[in-house]
């Protein structure tokens, strides 16, 4: 069953930049799809039309056959910068996501400690973030959105801060998260080996207006 189908879509912003036409996508459970493309391409549109946050022109975006509203909660987000709470410690930053979702006190905590030793964090979930490294912090970001259980997990060139050795790093691991959690993975990058080595599948994009025949669609064995 899809998780994400994306039918259709046509967008133009209001000054008439036209960024998708007859552009359609679907995304099954458990597959690992990556957006990539070059700047210009329509990446933040699509994330912005994926989350809600725009509405397409014509055709519709639904996730679980629902069509998508900017409060949904079924999407998940990771972005260049984690943008963690300075002056709460590691777990209490990702208490707090969960708080927001209405979790009480004792889900909080077993959650937040559940997610944070899955990316290999349990030894610092009282420090600040400051006392961490990026990579560390990237992966409290991860921890706290991979708490939430989103339906679809959406990363913003999540690990494009960091130096390529933590970034391999990072990628690995993600690779392991996701096998592990059969979490749904929409990955955005203009980095085409990193997109090859992570994903099921890749989504070309390229000068607008994306659409029918315009994008590629790239299927990849995985070994
Ligand atoms: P990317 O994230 O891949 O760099 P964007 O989705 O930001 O691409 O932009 C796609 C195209 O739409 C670009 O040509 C950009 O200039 C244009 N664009 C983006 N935002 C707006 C806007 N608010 N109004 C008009 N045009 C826009
Ligand atoms: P091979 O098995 O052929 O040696 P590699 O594992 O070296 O292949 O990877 C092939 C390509 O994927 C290379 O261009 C490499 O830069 C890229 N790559 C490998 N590992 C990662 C990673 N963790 N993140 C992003 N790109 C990677």
């Amino acid at each position: 069953p899809a998780v994400l189908s994306v039918d259709g879509i046509g967008f133009t912003y209001k000054n008439g930049r036209e960024v998708f036409r007859n552009f359609s996508l679907t995304v099954k459970k458990r597959e690992f799809v990556a957006l990539l493309g070059p700047s210009g391409c329509g990446k933040s549109t699509m994330l912005n039309l994926l989350s809600g946050f725009l509405k397409p022109t014509a055709g519709r975006v639904c996730i679980n056959g629902q069509p998508v509203f900017p409060e949904m909660q079924a999407l998940g987000y990771v972005f260049q910068t984690p943008n963690l709470f300075p002056w709460l410690s590691v777990e209490d930053n990702v208490c707090f996501g969960l708080k927001m979702a209405g979790k009480n006190a004792v889900e909080q905590r077993e959650k937040a400690r559940h997610y944070l030793s899955l990316v290999g964090l349990e030894a610092v979930a009282r420090d600040l973030p400051h006392q961490l490294s990026g990579g560390m912090r990237q992966r409290v970001a991860l921890a706290r959105t991979l708490a939430l259980e989103p339906d679809i997990l959406l990363m913003d060139e999540p690990f494009a801060a960091l130096d390529a050795i933590t970034r391999i790093q990072m990628n690995e691991e993600l690779l392991r998260l996701w096998s592990e959690l059969s979490q749904t993975i929409i990955f955005i990058t203009h980095d085409i080996d990193e997109a090859v080595f992570l994903a099921d599948r890749v989504v070309v994009l390229g000068l607008p207006p994306n659409g029918i025949d315009s994008e590629i669609l790239i299927d990849l064995p995985r070994p």
